[in-house]
């Protein structure tokens, strides 16, 4: 019996509808989804619906972009329902900062000689949240770059001269706000912030001390024997072993909701793990 705690839908960056992420999960015989959108609850009440319709069951969720030890980490919060509360509140916030930021953006590659418009640039990301990404493709479209990730290079990615920062969380602001709204936290994809079996070990006693339920070890892009590796460190330092495929639709050829590239496998008892850390 297996889950998938981290997919995205056309909300954020992927490309699939909600409901074809829902329709995906139930057509893999998983036994629950989570919809973790980057920075947004958009999708959610539209999952949540399919889910029910299906008899999935469903975990409103998120993926937040947080400040941890001068890194930027991406951190899962679970049981986050769209509407007010303490860390949808901030949502909000962090939504306008980011449209701010984008302004920014445009302003820099305007005094860099691209003619490029925030009309274009929302046209690009359809229902999705704007990001840095789109702008690549805006440059790709003028050939400008031949590759998203030369636009990042030469001009969008930190240190290159249309790159402006956007104001994100700490780890433990982020942490506490999803306490408040009823929800738990994941750390995803840890090879973002450790590379050795002793890094690992010190991050997730970090992570544990922070007030972070779980870690993201049975992750799409790791080999089996990392994912027990991870498992291993992540129970001896009180965590829960989360996963998931990272579902991107087309926008990550190859990976399936649920399977992953094909060997993945989420046991379905880590969602009752998280379920019983959910503040009362
Ligand atoms: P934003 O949230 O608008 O600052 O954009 C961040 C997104 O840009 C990340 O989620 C990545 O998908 C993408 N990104 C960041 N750095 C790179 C890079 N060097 N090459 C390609 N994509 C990148
Ligand atoms: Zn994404
Ligand atoms: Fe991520
Ligand atoms: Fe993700």
């Amino acid at each position: 019996m297996a889950v998938d705690l981290h997919t995205h839908s056309s909300y954020s960056d992927g490309t699939a509808r909600p409901e074809e992420v829902v329709a995906a999960a139930v057509g893999r015989g998983l036994t629950a989804l989570a919809l973790t959108d980057h920075d947004t609850l958009d999708g959610i009440a539209e999952a949540g619906r399919a889910a029910e319709d299906a008899g999935l069951p469903f975990v409103p969720g998120v993926e937040l972009s947080v400040g941890w030890n001068a890194r930027a980490v991406h951190l899962l919060a679970y049981w986050i329902e769209p509407g007010p509360g303490p860390l949808q509140d901030r949502l909000a916030e962090i939504q306008q900062g980011r449209e701010a930021r984008n302004v920014q953006i445009v302003e820099a590659l305007d005094a860099l000689g691209f003619d490029i418009t925030m009309e274009e640039i929302r046209a690009i990301a359809g229902d999705g949240v704007v990001g840095r990404p789109h702008f690549a493709v805006a440059l790709m479209q003028r050939n400008a770059v031949a590759s998203i990730s030369e636009a990042f290079d030469r001009y969008l990615a930190k240190g290159r001269p249309a790159y402006r920062p956007r104001k994100r969380l700490s780890a433990a602001e982020a942490v506490a706000l999803a306490r408040r709204s009823g929800g738990v936290t994941s750390v995803a994809h840890p090879h973002t912030v450790a590379d050795d079996a002793s890094a690992f070990e010190a991050a997730f006693s970090g992570f544990a001390a922070l007030g972070i339920t779980g870690v993201e070890c049975y992750y799409v892009e790791y080999a089996p024997e990392t994912r027990r590796k991870l498992v291993s460190i992540a129970r001896n330092a009180g965590l829960v072993p989360t996963g998931g495929s990272d579902y991107h639709g087309g926008n990550k050829p190859g990976i399936e909701v649920g399977i992953g590239r094909g060997d993945l496998v989420v046991p379905d008892e880590v969602l009752g793990e998280l379920a019983a850390a959910r503040p009362v």
